[in-house]
């Protein structure tokens, strides 16, 4: 078997947001959003993102798109370091990556067809001509499971998971090799999600596509994910395989929120871990771990100190001065 190549590689990226205050508008703090993310992906992974809201999964999504300017760090793409490259390198690596919403005609022009919509992107990066983008358009509808009747609709006139497929559709229009999807099914009823999600991998295996999967619903990321990265307050804490991760979570806080799982995991003994208090403000994170505020486990030392990031079994990835 080939040996599976790095498609993404995170190293120590960070993004922090600028707080201006008083009359002149002086920097008065940051939102430390994204905090030290380092992590290779390999061609063909998903890799589910997994935290509360407001952890910083979608903001790190956003950043190695660069659709935000990572503060510092280094965005790997294919081999090529893409953290700074000016707006015209980036095009060709922006069509290889591409982005599914929650909802993603939140943004679009009611007034306009689905089919006009799909072919955007030819219209944009191809010198198809107009008989050949509707070729295009309708082929990508059949390939998501809708018909060219859809071509002609109107945003109004589809449901939530038809919706979805039709972002869907967009996303791979310019065949790309990376997809992110944030919480790009949490909206939809379960068995449309279902469906979606089956979608998501039959294309998954056509094209050879790789995907990051940014998700609140831990039941979801483990049916669909390979490896697992959990985020709190935009720091890594556990990063592992899936199997891995749910059969053994290591981090206190892993264990919190899989413990919060409205499915139980087959197999695995349900311990409720109810978490203390709220999510600090990124503006103000604690010091040491990140964790310590709501940690039942927390000693002195976690206040204090950062932990390590541990290789603690073959790929599995802890930061805990405690279990690792
Ligand atoms: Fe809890 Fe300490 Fe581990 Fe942080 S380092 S998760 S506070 S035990």
């Amino acid at each position: 078997m080939s040996q599976k190549q790095t498609i993404l590689k995170l190293d120590q990226l960070n993004k922090h947001y600028p707080v201006r205050g008083g009359l002149l508008k002086r920097v008065k703090n940051h939102v430390y959003a994204v905090n030290d993310i380092s992590i290779d992906v390999d061609e063909g992974d998903s890799v589910g993102i997994v935290g509360e809201s407001g952890c910083g999964k979608s903001t790190l999504g956003r950043t190695i798109l660069r659709l935000e300017e990572p503060t510092s760090g280094e965005v790997w793409f294919k081999g090529e370091n893409i953290t700074h490259l000016n707006e015209k390198k980036l095009k060709q690596f922006k069509n290889d990556m591409q982005m599914i919403f929650q909802d993603p005609f939140a943004s679009l022009d009611p007034r306009q067809r689905v089919g006009d919509t799909l072919e955007e992107p030819f219209v944009i990066h191809t010198n198809l001509t107009k008989k050949e983008r509707k070729e295009k358009a309708i082929d990508l509808l059949n390939q998501v499971g809708l018909s060219e009747t859809h071509y002609y609709k109107y945003p109004h006139q589809f449901s939530g998971g038809q919706r979805q497929r039709i972002g869907i559709a967009r996303a791979i229009a310019l065949n790309p090799e990376m997809i992110v999807c944030d919480e790009a099914v949490s909206a939809l009823d379960v068995s449309v999600q279902a469906q979606v999600i089956q979608l998501l991998k039959d294309l998954q295996e056509e094209y050879d596509l790789t995907y990051l999967f940014i998700s609140h619903d831990l039941g979801v990321v483990r049916h669909f994910c390979n490896k697992v990265l959990v985020m709190y307050l935009g720091h890594m804490v556990e990063w592992a395989p899936a199997d891995e991760l749910f059969d053994n979570p290591i981090h206190p806080y892993t264990e919190a929120l899989l413990s919060a799982i409205p499915r139980p995991i087959p197999g695995r003994e349900r311990n409720n871990i109810q978490l203390e208090g709220d999510l600090p403000s990124p503006t103000e994170p604690p010091t040491g771990c990140p964790f310590h505020t709501r940690c039942p486990l927390a000693t002195n030392l976690c206040k204090e100190e950062k932990p390590e990031w541990k290789e603690i079994s073959e790929n599995h990835f802890v930061a805990c001065h405690v279990k690792a």
